[in-house]
């Protein structure tokens, strides 16, 4: 099935279940504003603890913070968001319809790369075990060409981003010969700059309203707090601050679902260093972070670095981590050493010293700053798509969410065989045990078949049969969601065999 088929699937799926729905829905909908229904919610708690558990309680230098979302405007004059938080927008004057000029090289890119990547898997199919696909990349012409196409090209954005040359990005959307997928023509607008913040009014007009922001990251909440939590938590630097969070951005093309939302929801963690020691932090935190994302089992091929084009004028090194979408690898975090950027504009804005007196160096200074910053909602959109999968049955087909355990919504669906004969009790006594440690749901209707389907379709990992032996000999029959297995198990059991399965103690294993 083409990956652009499976990614609708995907979509109606996170609806019909209660994953993911419109924000609006009976008034048509609001733009890329998503609400999370009730298994949404429960993932996106468990990857949010995932998360947060994995710097605050894994990293006994880091510690977490809830700061407002409405901040003092100035902090975003600061920030430098106020000036420059913009992307470079273009419009088709036919379709009418609005795009991000860097988006749109980006794709073309993006084609180059597939151009020599199917080159080389036709070449890999046809010699097979003899296949050096290292030599066939370096002297195959039309990978040559192809591979001469996206350098030319990509220095060429590179300049341009990093120039602000908007008449450049233009002119590279023309010269490529770059089309409208809506009107297919190549009648552009010029490139303008748009910026991304949302704005509103705080307080009456009659004592003066203040112009606020909605905050459209959430690293500056930490920087503001950095030494109310440094004094408090008597903290020695290198330290973090981790935080969870909404944030808002008026993107101009939001498509793709909840990859690209107005408002969503962030993870952040500013880890504050010793100037000069930043870039081996950044390494370190690099690592760290791929880790965490391999550790979830989705494959260690769908993930990879990207190199930014054009640092942000904060940072002096910076990467994504990208993870394989059905539309292809595209952003999930981003690393970025940001060096004493924003710390330093603080104090310049608010005329307060933030300074730490490193007792081993006996001297000041402005801390430098290593963040990691994840989307919890491109997270979620990984979880789904590594995990949605059509498998083809004996006589049917089934649809299953194959969620890592720890993250599953519902971790087990106890079932009667039948509505009578004490069954029901039974089941419900079981559940009754085990609701304390985790999310049970009951189900008495439809053929054991059709419950297990239903199952399978919300990603619970056990499902537990009560039959008229359980009243005998107090077992169940345990049913593993992946391999479809069944086992005879003791009630006395369930709490263990599942615990082991969902346990975060394990996955965090993994990090060490
Ligand atoms: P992009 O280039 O995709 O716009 P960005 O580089 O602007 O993203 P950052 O400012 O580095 O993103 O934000 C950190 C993380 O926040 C991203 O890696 C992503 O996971 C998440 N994020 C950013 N913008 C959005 C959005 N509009 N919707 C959902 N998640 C987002």
């Amino acid at each position: 099935m083409a990956q652009e088929d499976i990614f609708k699937k995907l979509v109606a799926h996170c609806k019909e279940y209660g994953y993911v729905f419109q924000s609006s829905e009976i008034y048509d909908g609001l733009g890329a504003v998503y609400d999370y229904g009730q298994y949404g919610v429960e993932l996106k708690n468990n990857i949010k603890k995932y998360w947060w558990d994995s710097m605050v309680l894994l990293h006994e230098n880091v510690v977490g913070i809830d700061s407002a979302i409405f901040m003092h405007p100035t902090i975003w004059k600061a920030s430098g968001h106020v000036d420059a938080f913009n992307d470079p927008l273009i419009d088709n004057k036919d379709s009418k319809k609005r795009y991000r000029a860097d988006v749109l090289i980006e794709d073309q890119l993006a084609k180059y790369e597939e151009k020599m990547n199917k080159e080389v898997e036709k070449a890999s199919k046809r010699f097979g075990d003899a296949f050096d696909e290292k030599q066939f990349r370096e002297t195959n012409p039309r990978v040559l060409a192809n591979k001469e196409k996206w350098n030319t090209l990509h220095n060429r954005f590179s300049k341009a981003l990093n120039d602000s040359d908007l008449a450049e990005l233009k002119q590279i959307i023309e010269d490529e010969g770059i089309v409208c997928p809506i009107s297919g023509s190549r009648n552009w607008t010029d490139v303008r700059q748009f910026n991304l913040m949302f704005a509103t009014e705080m307080g009456s007009t009659a004592d003066g309203a203040l112009k606020v922001y909605l905050r459209p990251e959430t690293a500056q909440g930490i920087f503001v707090n950095y030494l109310n939590v440094q004094k408090t938590g008597r903290m020695k630097i290198p330290f973090g601050i981790a935080q969870i969070g909404k944030a808002f951005r008026n993107e101009i093309v939001a498509r793709q679902f909840i990859f690209r939302m107005r408002e969503f929801e962030q993870m952040e963690m500013q880890f504050f260093v010793r100037p000069g020691s930043e870039l081996d932090w950044f390494e370190k935190w690099k690592e760290t972070r791929m880790k965490w994302h391999r550790a979830l089992g989705f494959g260690d091929e769908n993930y990879r670095f990207h190199e930014h084009e054009k640092l942000a004028h904060y940072a002096n090194a910076a990467v994504d981590v990208e993870y394989k979408f059905p539309f292809g690898f595209k952003e999930v975090e981003g690393i970025h050493s940001r060096t004493d950027f924003d710390l330093s504009q603080h104090e310049q804005y608010s005329g307060k010293k933030i300074r730490y007196f490193d007792p081993e160096l006996n001297e000041s200074y402005v801390p430098y700053v290593v963040e990691t910053s994840i989307g919890v909602d491109r997270m979620f959109l990984q979880v789904i798509s590594a995990s949605y999968c059509e498998e083809q049955l004996e006589k049917d087909t089934r649809v299953v969410l194959k969620l890592p355990p720890v993250l599953a919504p519902v971790k087990l669906a106890v079932m009667p065989l039948v509505k009578k004969d004490g069954l029901p009790e039974k089941a419900r006594e079981i559940i009754d045990e085990l609701k304390f440690d985790f999310i049970c749901q009951y189900d008495e209707k439809d053929s054991i078949g059709k419950r297990y389907r239903r199952q399978d379709a919300i990603g619970t990992p056990f499902c537990v049969t009560v039959d008229h032996q359980t009243a005998e000999d107090n077992t169940v029959t345990i049913r593993y969601r992946d391999t479809m297995e069944q086992e005879r198990v003791a009630i006395s059991e369930l709490g263990k065999i599942i615990g082991e399965q969902i346990s975060y103690k394990k996955l965090f294993g993994k990090l060490q």
